[in-house]
């Protein structure tokens, strides 16, 4: 079975914009050569352009130069990141006492950090109000009280997740708009105004507004309309019940990126504008003044930006297929396992002449779901040794990665105007065996 591998213009729109190739195959990102990464800092190893990054945190300020935008930590945090995102004034969305910790810890200012989760322990309630986040998102009715009782002095400004009824997202287990998932609080069985009202009863807390977050992998706009119009429904109908206007939407995150060539992609700047225009249409129509619009995006800041980078170690041909297998895999990036992700590798490092043809390119743990691309186009003479390069690979990968078979987690090294540079080391034995304390 053959197919085209795809043109080299079409196959380059899913890299960063700094990505260049030279006649030999050789490819650089942000001024590095890719297979220069890979000789110095070994295989597999994530490269992060930060100029990327740095620019789709712009594109995000541009587009929503009236509202917030915050970063979702959990797709990929480092010291380094947070930097990033606090030089191009950003705030941060953290899931866990430990995102948050090392947030603050790398100088992010914790006035711009909104702590989520669905089941918040105590060591993360406890950071929180001890390293004075800027908001902390309620997401279940027992969480009001217990926040109540853990604020010391003064009051802690708090939203509240909301589950608008809203189907979107690229995969069931990455929707979270209706009410057959764990986080938020529904519209539907009155769950979210017995919480308001709670709430609003809480000296100790202040509620500045309303959070949604619908799902991830999210391409169409419309989606986002709908919940924004439910959502200045709800604040009109807390106005009406209590008399309170609340001055802020979070409207969260999930702004869909292309994996592969053809895939769709949600256009941050079209939202934005359908954002504001339903927000004030409907903000008018309820008499509400419009709130500040807050938004989350994770996935689309980080996502393409990075790449990963595998030695082919093994290539197998068994009847109609050839396995390519590589020096990673669901250690490193879960997300076709968990999700059925397909990805679109690349042979980088040396020019082909062979024919195109299509693989399966697999990882080297002992798992058959292990594998990282189901039909990629490669070429026929794909060998031991190659480079593999991962496009799309700064979301979601090393952030979810595991120490499966004791492989231990790539390194990230991020490349910029020329320069390499190691922001996370590679995970060792030592680091395995420095855990391991009984015998
Ligand atoms: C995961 C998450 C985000 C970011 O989602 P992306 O798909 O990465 O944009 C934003 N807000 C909340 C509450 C989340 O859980």
């Amino acid at each position: 079975m053959t197919t085209t591998v795809p043109t080299t213009a079409d196959d380059l729109s899913l890299w960063p914009a700094s990505t260049t190739e030279d006649a030999h195959g050789a490819r650089a990102v942000g001024g590095v050569d890719l297979a220069q990464v890979a000789a110095e800092f070994g295989t597999p190893v994530y490269v992060l352009d930060q100029g990327e990054v740095r620019e789709r945190c712009r594109m995000y300020r541009h587009a929503f130069p009236d509202g917030d935008v915050l970063y979702a930590a959990k797709a990929f945090l480092s010291q380094a990141v947070v930097r990033w995102m606090d030089e191009e004034g950003l705030g941060l969305d953290v899931c866990s006492a430990g995102e948050l910790e090392l947030a603050v810890a790398a100088g992010f200012p914790p006035d711009r950090i909104v702590l989520h989760g669905n089941a918040k322990s105590p060591q993360d309630l406890a950071a929180a109000l001890r390293l004075g986040v800027g908001r902390i998102v309620i997401d279940s009715p027992s969480e009001i009280a217990r926040l109540a009782a853990a604020v010391r002095d003064g009051s802690q400004k708090i939203m509240i997740r909301v589950v608008p009824g809203v189907v979107a997202g690229g995969h069931a287990k990455i929707r979270t708009g209706t009410d057959d998932q764990k986080f938020g609080l529904s519209f539907t069985d009155g769950q979210v105004h017995h919480a308001i009202a709670r709430v609003l009863g809480q000296p100790r807390l202040a509620l500045t507004g309303l959070h949604c977050h619908i799902g991830s992998q999210i391409t169409d706009v419309e989606p986002y309309i709908v919940a924004v119009r439910r959502m200045v429904g709800l604040m009109a109908r807390v106005r009406d019940t209590h008399g309170v206007v609340l001055h802020e939407l979070d409207m969260g995150g999930g702004h869909g990126i292309a994996y592969r060539p053809g895939d769709a992609t949600l256009d941050v700047t079209a939202l934005a504008r359908a954002l504001r225009a339903e927000l004030t249409e409907s903000c008018t129509a309820a008499r509400l003044p419009v709130p500040r619009l807050l938004i989350e995006p994770g996935r689309a800041v980080t996502g393409p930006a990075g790449i990963a980078l595998y030695r082919v170690l093994a290539v197998k041909r068994t009847g109609a297929r050839t396995f390519v297998a590589v020096d990673g895999g669901m250690s490193d990036n879960p997300r076709p396992a968990l999700y059925g992700v397909r990805y679109a590798p690349r042979l980088i490092g040396r020019h082909s002449t062979a024919g195109p043809s299509t693989a399966t390119v697999v990882g080297r743990h002992c798992e058959a779901g292990d594998v990282l691309a189901a039909d990629a186009a490669l070429p026929g003479d794909i060998r031991p040794g190659d480079l593999l390069a991962v496009p799309v690979a700064g979301a979601y990968h090393l952030s979810m990665a595991s120490g499966y078979n004791l492989v231990g987690r790539p390194p990230v090294v991020a490349v910029d105007k020329g320069r390499s540079r190691l922001l996370v080391r590679r995970e060792t034995l030592a680091d395995f065996q420095a855990r391991d304390v009984g015998r």
